[in-house]
């Protein structure tokens, strides 16, 4: 492996750094400071979001799932129940104490049922203001929560594995889609849904009827991966055992990125499952329009159902909706020419909503609105060019005796010469 690396990690990454460093393997975890600025249209968006890693893994088992395999179906909890999770958001805002929004690092949050009642009980107690909380979750997990809780709780963006109808995983199970999704929205909670093509029941007919079903749940975002036997996972034992792994395609590691058809399907070939793919998205972009308006609708539908909630942090959170989509109209009309004439009509339709339950755009918002088609443009200059897409490469290093260039030098030249140890390593 060298000089490329001098150890490699197998299994769960802090154990193994802490072995390395000849630290306590089981003192409690310390959350690292992880945070980033949000922008849209490459104009700077509410706060910061602060990043909480709440664990590793997930006992759910999903036969292409690296993530579940690679921990052998376990769930490792980096932070043991809620009121360790409300300590960690804490932390967060000691540092940036206006800092209201956070992403919950968790394969299926809510799965462990107690946890995610500790975390309610401890959000109730606390004086935390109305968070925004996106997390990672599957129907028997939400299933175990009504909506409301889940406001509660801050919760307002969820990526949910819709995966395809007749999948059949047990992440499954619980509230049907319909009932789920639409709870959802109605309480201002934002629904990314991940369906999948290349099951073997699917043809291109069944994946068309799936597609219908989701585009009728409006979910907020999609994702459309194909199938793919992730090394390790159930999915590439069983197709190695049935020799369906396309011996191209599946030794080139670049394809196993949810683009690339990497085994035999029984009923589409590979550039036929790539033009499927490429037709959802576009399609869906073009019946539902873009995913930032579905979001501006699904938080004035919270505004409007949650005013008059029982908890005062619901109802703090509805006046934070409302706030969030009345700044949000500076964009709405100005992106009318960027979509298809039907999602154009909508756009203009929910601006209407958003003056009349909101009221009228401020002199200055009409400012802003005026120059969001040249920011539009500018965003999409830099995606077609591939410019700021990347965060830059940063280096820290931590009780390291600081070398020299010459020194560094020095220390890559047997490995440059052949001259290393070829031994195995770590
Ligand atoms: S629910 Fe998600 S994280 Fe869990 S096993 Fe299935 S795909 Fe993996």
């Amino acid at each position: 492996m060298a000089p490329y690396a001098d150890y490699i990690c197998r299994g769960e990454g802090v154990k193994f750094m802490r072995e390395l460093l000849g630290e306590h393997v089981d003192a409690p975890y310390i959350q690292p400071v992880i945070t980033q600025k949000q922008t849209l249209f490459s104009l700077p968006i509410l706060g910061r979001v602060g990043y909480v890693f709440a664990g590793l893994g997930c006992p759910n088992g999903c036969d292409f799932c690296a993530t579940s395999a690679f921990f052998k179906r376990k769930h490792i909890r980096l932070l043991p129940d809620g009121p360790a999770i409300l300590r960690a958001i804490e932390r967060l805002r000691l540092i940036y104490p206006d800092m209201a929004d956070f992403w919950i690092n968790d394969e299926d949050f809510l799965l462990n049922k107690a946890r995610g009642r500790g975390f309610l009980e401890a959000i109730r107690k606390s004086d935390m203001p109305p968070l925004s909380l996106s997390i990672f979750s599957s129907v028997r997990a939400l299933s175990q929560f009504t909506a409301s809780e889940l406001v509660e709780m801050g919760i307002d963006w969820v990526w949910v594995g819709y995966e395809g109808k007749r999948a059949g995983y047990s992440k499954m199970k619980g509230k049907s889609f319909r009932e789920l999704f639409g709870e959802l929205h109605e309480h201002g909670i934002s629904v990314l849904a991940s369906m999948i093509i290349g099951f073997d029941y699917q043809t291109p007919e069944i994946i068309e009827e799936e597609f219908e079903e989701l585009m009728s749940l409006r979910p907020t975002m999609c994702q459309f991966l194909i199938y793919g036997p992730a090394h390790g996972t159930p999915l590439y034992e069983r197709y190695k055992a049935e020799g369906r792994l396309d011996p191209v395609a599946f030794s080139d590691h670049s394809k196993h990125d949810g683009f690339s058809l990497t085994f035999n399907h029984p009923h589409i070939g590979p550039e036929e499952m790539s033009r499927i793919q490429r037709s959802l998205y576009h399609r869906e972009f073009e019946r539902l329009g873009p995913s930032v308006y579905r979001l501006v609708d699904d938080l004035l539908q919270g505004y409007l159902n949650l005013s008059d909630h029982e908890a005062p942090r619901v109802r703090a959170k509805a006046r934070r909706c409302k706030d969030i989509v009345h700044r949000a109209m500076v964009l709405l009309l100005g992106s009318r020419k960027y979509v298809s004439p039907g999602v154009a009509d909508w756009l203009t339709e929910l601006y209407k909503k958003l003056v009349e339950e909101t009221g009228p755009m401020s002199p200055r918002q009409h400012l802003i609105a005026k120059v969001v088609p040249a920011m539009i443009e500018y965003t999409e200059f830099k995606l077609r060019h591939n410019i700021g897409q990347q965060p830059k490469f940063s280096r820290k290093t931590y009780r390291q005796v600081k070398k020299t260039y010459s020194q560094v030098l020095a220390g890559m030249l047997p490995y440059k010469l052949g001259l290393h140890n070829r031994g195995s390593g770590f």
